[in-house]
């Protein structure tokens, strides 16, 4: 799999200079495993822990033997799982790692924080070098969270935040789940007070779904929660949160001025990030691959020297075109086709052009200042626009 890295490498050094990138670092474990999660994420054992911190330095000093040349990582984001696990000082030595074997001018490092996490951690996190905190608040309803099976009481989430303010957190973003049984619009105020009290500088709001294969399948299967009912929950944030000066710059973020998030904006923008830990996605150059899902996987292959890749894709700058129009199209400030045009030279534009404007003669799509968006009251239909768009 090595010729894999070679491929790339040899695409990367095509573009004659280095490039602005993204890291991730996938922190496969929780405390328990919530009955709704679909992420790649075990039950934490020191043993298992401290094996997986071995083998992430050993991965970030292997993606840069080859990749070093090419790259300046400029966000870098701990996600799971419950990165919050982490103590400070293994934050600490895992961001000297990136510094050491990578070019490194740091803007954002966010770490994933669930609102059980130790309050007392947050000041020698940030003394650690991170800036940002993602708070899985997930609701501050105790009824939705008890549904959820979530271990904490709304007080630990408020604790959690003001103990971050007075460690001198400056960017921390709340996570919200819509759709989920035993919501009602008392909840969806419960949790607009208290983000009134809070003021996170960030908020997502995520619809509870990819239930399939997971326990909490059962739950829903008694319960339901209608799509008109949960597209009414999401609406309701939508508009009170843009209101209340949150502004939304992705279907599911909004942020005040300034905030967005960096790491997560290379994503929809299509911007270049690699991943390490199981299960994380890379995107260099035209290539697309994402490690193995499971430990004992993702070990072995980093043990053989081999990555060892579940999947991994050559995009054809047709696919990218593709790629690169799906993800943008969830900005509210859409997607520039001049750009696209300048960044992928050989495509022909004109059957998606002809395609975006009758999309725009339906009221579906907005042209505007060179860009074209999906208006924020469609945004809810916005997997069906961009299917229309694409096949
Ligand atoms: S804490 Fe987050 S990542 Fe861990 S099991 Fe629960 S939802 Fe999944």
């Amino acid at each position: 799999m090595d010729a894999d890295y070679n491929l790339i490498v040899r695409r990367l050094s095509e573009a004659g200079q280095k490039t602005e990138t993204g890291l991730y670092i996938h922190y496969p474990f929780c405390r328990q495993k919530c009955s709704y999660c679909h992420f790649s994420s075990s039950v934490y054992e020191r043993e298992l822990h401290l094996k997986w911190l071995a083998a992430i330095k050993e991965e970030i000093r292997r993606a840069a033997s080859f990749f070093s040349d090419y790259l300046i990582i400029d966000t870098v984001y701990f996600g799971g799982g419950t990165p919050s696990l982490l103590t400070p000082d293994e934050v600490k030595c895992l961001l000297d790692s990136v510094q050491e074997n990578f070019e490194v001018r740091l803007q954002e490092a966010t770490i994933e924080v669930n609102p059980a996490a130790e309050a007392g951690r947050i000041g020698d996190w940030l003394q650690a070098g991170i800036n940002r905190l993602s708070v899985g608040a997930q609701s501050f309803d105790p009824a939705v969270l008890r549904v959820l099976g979530r271990a904490y009481e709304p007080e630990k989430i408020f604790r959690l935040l003001e103990e971050a303010r007075k460690a001198g957190a400056d960017n921390t973003g709340l996570d919200l789940m819509v759709g989920v049984p035993g919501e009602s619009l008392r909840t969806v105020e419960v949790n607009l007070r208290a983000l009134a009290e809070l003021l996170p500088e960030h908020v997502s709001v995520y619809l509870l779904e990819e239930l399939e294969k997971v326990p909490f399948q059962k739950v829903w299967e008694r319960s339901p929660v209608s799509e008109e009912t949960a597209a009414e929950t999401y609406e309701k944030y939508r508009l009170s949160l843009e209101e209340a000066g949150w502004f939304q710059y992705e279907i599911a973020n909004f942020s005040r001025p300034g905030y967005h998030c960096r790491h997560n904006l290379k994503y929809w923008k299509y911007r270049p990030f690699l991943g390490l830990g199981p299960s994380a996605s890379s995107h260099l150059a035209n290539f697309r691959w994402t490690n193995p899902p499971g430990l004992e996987d993702w070990w072995s292959a980093l043990g053989s020297g081999k990555p060892g890749f579940n999947e991994f894709l050559e995009l054809s700058p047709e696919e990218e075109v593709r790629e690169c129009l799906a993800s943008g199209l969830r900005l509210r400030e859409g997607i520039s086709l001049e750009e696209l045009a300048s960044r992928f030279p050989g495509v022909d534009l004109s059957g998606y052009e002809i395609k975006l404007t009758r999309l725009k003669d339906y009221g579906l799509l907005q042209f505007s200042d060179g860009m074209v968006r999906i208006p924020p009251e469609r945004f809810l239909v916005s997997n069906s626009i961009i299917s229309e768009l694409l096949y």
